[in-house]
């Protein structure tokens, strides 16, 4: 039994910086990794899929190249060999960024193995026993397997696998429409599959206000990209070389034929073999493990960050939970869990920025708030540019007038929505930011009009 004063399980992104406070904090620390340093934004997730969403605009842009008065003659072609080679080079400098980064930290041990609780405050890892009076579980997940009726048959794919593809699928069937589902399907489409979204739900990414799914969809099938929803009951088959799905499960439903199926229909936390049951810690039904507002789980001495204590399902959620812990236990300060406010980033293009409440829960609130919103046709930067669609909207507290929540599907949306929220953070009225002054030309410098156009939400 090897003695630490601080064991952290996973190396995605909360792990590996508490790790590093923790050693500068002069505590001897262990670290354990079973697979790929970095964990899931670095290998399977946020920076592989985003390098790939750049290969897939660029081909997009050749493609509308004329538009813009350039010519590049005789089209082109997408070689997915080269697109994954970047991709790969990408990913796999951050991986081994990480990975040298903690085998060179001081204070701080490796382990290479899967970890698992022996007791509270014992992990085994392989034939290694360790033991600390603080656990830090940074587990994270991976990609749910739902039960379709003959999803044992065919050979699917899930983002992880999707890693591996260096060809370009004839026909993609996506099953999920939700945001790694979209992601893909329409780089893919831009790469030159055909591609069918099915999506069990009445629209794309429902957690959205409606306008903003509509949008989504409009601007999906404006690529080509067949969208099925309400598939109430997916079923798959396979025929020959070729996958089908059934976006009902009645004998002569609607078909889909493709050639390659992904699963993008949510996740799953990576708690299931983790020995947690030996430790005494809490999990909810969907098996995330149970925290308070300063990540503490159900057992003294043992802390749960990042996606799998179900509060957040980002990379800057996980590193803001390294941040709540680190505050707590180092510098007494105590930061919660509930000061965050929700924001986040769907990444088909053009991109879709989003904080704080949707109209949707305002409305539902049954609070007396204001509205506005603003066409991306009447944002100067993007005729510019040559991308206009999309829109951006806010909600504002009537009474308060502090900003509720806002949207931005468009150009430069990934970006212009931190200027909202900032303001958000700040706890300032919407204003401040009406009265600033923005930069000509940019998408941001359309927030103050819009919010000088504010109409009350009614309805
Ligand atoms: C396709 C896709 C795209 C995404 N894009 C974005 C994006 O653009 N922006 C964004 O913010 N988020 C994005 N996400 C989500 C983001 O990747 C995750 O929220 C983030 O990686 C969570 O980090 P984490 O530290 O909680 O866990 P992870 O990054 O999953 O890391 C957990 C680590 O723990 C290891 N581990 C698990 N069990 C054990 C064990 N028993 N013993 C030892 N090691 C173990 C794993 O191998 C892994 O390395 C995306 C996710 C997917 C799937």
């Amino acid at each position: 039994m090897v003695t630490y004063d601080a064991i952290v399980i996973g190396t995605g992104q909360a792990g590996p910086s508490l790790a590093q406070r923790l050693a500068k904090a002069g505590m001897k620390v262990a670290i354990v990794e079973r697979k790929l340093f970095g964990g899931t934004c670095v290998n399977t997730g946020c920076i592989p899929t985003k390098t790939m969403v750049a290969s897939a605009y660029a081909a997009h842009m050749v493609h509308r190249a004329a538009e813009f008065g350039v010519d590049v003659g005789g089209g082109s072609t997408v070689d997915m060999k080269r697109v994954k080679a970047r991709k790969d080079a990408i990913s796999g400098k951050s991986r081994t960024g990480v990975e040298s980064w903690l085998k060179n930290m001081e204070k701080c041990t490796v382990y290479e193995g899967h970890a698992r609780f022996e007791s509270p405050h014992e992990i085994s890892v392989a034939a290694d026993r360790l033991t600390a009076p603080r656990i830090f579980i940074n587990v994270g997940g991976r990609a749910a397997v739902p039960p379709l009726r003959g999803v044992e048959e065919v050979p699917y794919l899930t983002n992880s696998s999707m890693m591996d593809i260096d060809f370009l699928p004839k026909h993609l069937i996506v099953v999920g429409g939700s945001y790694v589902g979209l992601e893909f399907g329409q780089m893919y489409r831009r790469f030159g599959s055909e591609v069918t979204i099915v999506e069990m739900g009445a629209r794309v990414v429902h957690r959205e206000d409606e306008d903003v799914s509509a949008a989504i969809q409009e601007i999906l099938e404006g690529e080509g990209i067949g969208v099925r929803l309400n598939a109430k009951c997916i079923a798959l088959s396979k025929r020959g070389g070729e996958i089908v799905a059934h976006a009902d499960c009645a004998e002569d439903s609607l078909e889909i034929t493709g050639s390659h199926v992904l699963l993008a229909t949510g996740r799953r936390p990576n708690t299931d073999d983790l020995g947690l049951e030996k430790a005494g810690v809490a999990v909810d039904q969907h098996g995330y493990i149970a925290v308070d507002d300063q990540l503490r789980t159900s057992v003294p001495g043992i802390w749960a960050l990042g996606d799998c204590n179900g509060k957040g399902g980002f990379t800057h959620t996980a590193y803001n939970d390294f941040e709540i812990v680190a505050a707590n236990l180092l510098d007494n300060d105590p930061r919660r869990v509930s000061d965050r406010i929700l924001a986040y980033a769907l990444y088909i293009d053009p991109p879709l920025g989003r904080c704080g409440l949707t109209e949707a829960e305002v409305r539902q609130s049954g609070r007396s708030a204001l509205a506005g919103k603003r066409p991306m046709t009447k944002v100067g930067r993007a005729v510019e540019k040559g991308e206009t669609q999309g829109f951006m909207k806010i909600v504002v507290d009537a009474h308060s007038k502090e900003i509720l929540g806002a949207a931005i599907l468009g150009v430069g949306g990934d970006e212009a929505i931190h200027s909202i929220l900032d303001v958000m953070y700040a706890k300032a009225p919407y204003t401040t930011i009406q009265r600033a002054v923005h930069i000509h030309p940019t998408v941001s410098e359309l927030i103050p009009t819009m919010l000088g156009e504010l109409q009350p939400l009614t309805g």
